[in-house]
């Protein structure tokens, strides 16, 4: 079913010249499906004590939960995408809407204003595998899996990092071996977030051991549920495991389902990690309202409101939300602009991180031991989830001091790490 006939079926006023509508009628549109699917978002009025005070950085799910939120967003992204919202800018040939980024913003901008499930299973397939898919797959591979990825039917994960291969991606060692019209794969990942929900993996190999390590590497999409896959959780230091390692035993991954070309994995893997960058970068901070804003909530809450030492420490934290915020912004209109974007990426993703670091360190000098003591007192000891990820988040999708070395040589022009091997 084509995206935009359904479109045009939900009660919208007729799109213009040649199907595309104005940006006016696209926003009539989009509250018409939301005001008949979905129910307005409440004024949020944070009200201290109430409700959940859950501040984690990552998905803390038992099994079940996890199960049961993955059936509520798979619903709700087949009702997205068969109303023509699934895949606003993607193009009409692969199931999209062929239309421009500032229809996806508006969509965005309506959509907030209405409750509707979390998406975050779909993040890493959509954020990351599906663009490289666009880029680097056979027409096969993209007409197979860029519209079922939208509709929420499949979800995709990242097969990159290594025991032994992580910041320095490109010593990875799992193996493809061509045989005939297939590949024959076998390795171990790890760290792979969301590998025990996923359908289909966005991997990198090592095809060529002879040639030089960035130039021995071959991208493949490989069927998660394929015979010699399998999936291990981790588990992290707060509870849940969001985490994996996934072992490859002679699986078998047809030649059509390569990415680019034989030995050419390393640039499909900075495709997808430039757009790793930019979701994270992109990030709010994982604490719901902007994390300044819940800052001064707990400093009320604890009497401290008033103590110009803690403002002035709150404040340091709202300067750098913006600067995280508006320098990812930059990275987004180079990519709209049909540019690179390159160093923007490492900053934005520095200076979350680094927010977050100051966030705990406020936190220390609002709650003193409270943070890591449960006194039962709501909204204090919740925080040490919040506290207990930041490491993974200054380490995921590249570490911050890899970041800087990023930021030393593109930007400041400084020479070159030297490699240790
Ligand atoms: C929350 C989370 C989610 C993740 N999800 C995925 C996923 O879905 N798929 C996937 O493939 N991977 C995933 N990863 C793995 C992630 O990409 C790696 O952890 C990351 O690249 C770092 O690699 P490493 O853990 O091997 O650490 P290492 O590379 O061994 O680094 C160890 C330490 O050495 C420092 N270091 C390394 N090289 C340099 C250098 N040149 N200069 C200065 N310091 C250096 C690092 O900063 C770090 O402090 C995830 C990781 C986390 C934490």
């Amino acid at each position: 079913m084509s995206n935009a006939t359904v479109a045009s079926k939900s009660g919208a006023p007729d799109p213009g010249i040649g199907g595309t509508p104005t940006l006016e009628q696209f926003e009539l549109e989009a509250r018409s499906f939301l005001d008949a699917h979905a129910s307005k978002r409440p004024e949020e009025a944070f009200v201290w004590g109430e409700g959940s005070d859950s501040v984690s950085l990552f998905p803390e799910r038992t099994a079940e939960q996890e199960a049961t939120d993955l059936a509520t967003a798979r619903a709700w992204a087949r009702t997205v995408f068969d109303a023509g919202f699934g895949w606003i800018t993607g193009p009409t040939e692969y199931g999209g809407r062929g239309l421009p980024r500032e229809y996806q913003r508006t969509y965005d901008t309506v959509a907030a204003d209405y409750k509707t499930p979390s998406m975050s299973v779909y993040g890493i397939g959509l954020g990351m595998v599906a663009p490289t898919i666009l880029d680097h797959a056979t027409e096969e591979v993209k007409q197979a899996y860029l519209l079922r990825m939208h509709r929420g039917d499949i979800v995709g994960c990242q097969l990159f990092s290594e025991p032994e291969a992580g910041s320095d991606l490109a010593s990875l060692q799992t193996k493809a071996l061509r045989d005939g019209d297939e590949w024959v794969l076998n390795g171990q990942k790890v760290w792979t977030s969301g590998a025990q929900v996923s359908d289909i993996g966005e991997i990198i190999c090592r095809t060529d051991p002879d040639l030089p390590k960035h130039r021995g590497l071959t991208g493949f999409i490989v069927d998660m549920h394929a015979p010699g896959v399998e999936v291990r959780p981790l588990r992290q230091m707060t509870g849940g495991a969001s985490f994996n390692e996934v072992f490859f035993t002679d699986v078998r991954v047809p030649d059509s389902h390569r990415l680019g070309e034989v030995n050419g994995g390393w640039t499909v893997a900075l495709t997808t990690l430039m757009n790793e960058r930019a979701a994270i970068g992109g990030g709010g901070g994982g604490v719901g309202l902007p994390t300044s804003t819940r800052l001064m909530e707990v400093a009320r809450a604890m009497g401290k409101a008033q103590d110009p030492l803690i403002r002035q420490q709150v404040a340091d934290v709202f300067v750098n939300e913006r600067v995280a915020r508006y320098t990812n912004l930059r990275a987004m209109a180079k990519i709209a602009a049909g540019q690179l974007p390159g160093p923007e990426m490492s900053l934005a993703k520095l200076s979350l991180t680094a927010n977050m670091v100051r966030t705990y360190e406020v936190l220390s000098s609002i709650l003193g031991p409270a943070l890591i003591a449960d006194t039962g007192a709501w909204g204090t000891y919740a925080w040490t989830q919040f506290l207990l990820g930041v490491p993974g988040m200054r380490i995921a999708g590249g570490s911050d001091e890899v970041m800087r070395n990023i930021i030393g040589e593109r930007v400041l022009g400084l020479p070159k790490d030297p490699s240790p091997k």
